[in-house]
Formats: structure tokens, C-alpha cells, sequence
């Protein structure tokens, strides 16, 4: 049996990772159903230059091609945007893992109504992370979310 938090350890290293990096700190992995890694990444809008970069789409790039993606699991610090959950249903991943969505709450409950299997962790490094990003950098984070002040 595999843990949601042993998984959601990967994503959130992930986070730390861009977080050092001066980056928002937002991580993911795709697994799959037996819980092998099959990618990691985390968002890279400010590393990149690149705004396309989220985590969830940093992870899908990294485990490269797969004929079929119902049997894996997206694990994610962050409830996904609507890109990336617009992601999820396009190439049909079955199940998707998110940390918390106290901060933010994207399209998690619409993938759960179009059949996708959603375990909201509400995990408290996940929450508090986040917290403090916001806090300390909002101008990084709203550019993020696409809010404009
Ligand atoms: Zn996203």
C-alpha cells in the first residue's frame, strides 16, 4: 500500500528546491500506480523566464512519453490551476494528490466531478510554506495566480 504522504514527500522537496532557488516554491511528481517515480519538477516562472512552467507540468515533462496515463497519480504541493488541471484531463491521469489548498484552490474539485480521483492531504509544511511565500513575496505569487493589483 502506498502512502499519499510518502509520495507527497517527493513534491514537496521539490518546492524546497525552487524555494532555494528563488523561486515560488510550488513542487509535483508523477508517479505510477505502484508508486515508482516517474517524474519530478517544480514551477520555474522565475528560474525560466518562463510562465508555462508550473510544477505539475515540470513533473508531466520530465517522465517523458507514455501511451496511457489512467494508472498514474499526480502529486502536487498545491491545489492545480487550471492549466495544469486542464492538463490532467487532456492526457487522462487518473488520480492526483495535492497537499493543500488552504492557500489556493484551483481545479481540484472540477477533476473530481469529471471522474478523477482527488485526495486533499491538507498537509501543514505544505500550508505553512506557502503562507510565508505569500507573506514575503505577494508580488511573485499574484503574477502567479494571473491576479493583477
Ligand atoms: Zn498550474
Amino acid at each position: 500500500m502506498i502512502s499519499a504522504e510518502r509520495l507527497l514527500d517527493t513534491a514537496f522537496d521539490e518546492a524546497r528546491l525552487g524555494l532555494s532557488e528563488g523561486g515560488i516554491p510550488i513542487g509535483a511528481a508523477l508517479f505510477d500506480s505502484a508508486g515508482n517515480l516517474l517524474g519530478r519538477g517544480h514551477n520555474r516562472r522565475v528560474q525560466a523566464d518562463d510562465p508555462s512552467v508550473h510544477a505539475e507540468t515540470d513533473a508531466f515533462r520530465a517522465a517523458g512519453r507514455r501511451r496511457d496515463y489512467r494508472d498514474t497519480i499526480m502529486v502536487t504541493t498545491l491545489s492545480p490551476c487550471w492549466y495544469c488541471s486542464g492538463l490532467v484531463r487532456q492526457f487522462g491521469i487518473g488520480a492526483v494528490i495535492v497537499g493543500e489548498s488552504r492557500t489556493f484552490t484551483g481545479g481540484h474539485d472540477w477533476l473530481a466531478e469529471h471522474g478523477v480521483r482527488i485526495a486533499v492531504l491538507d498537509d501543514q509544511r505544505c500550508v505553512d510554506m506557502m503562507t510565508r511565500f505569500i507573506a514575503e513575496r505577494p508580488d511573485l505569487w499574484y503574477e502567479d495566480i494571473g491576479v493583477v493589483e
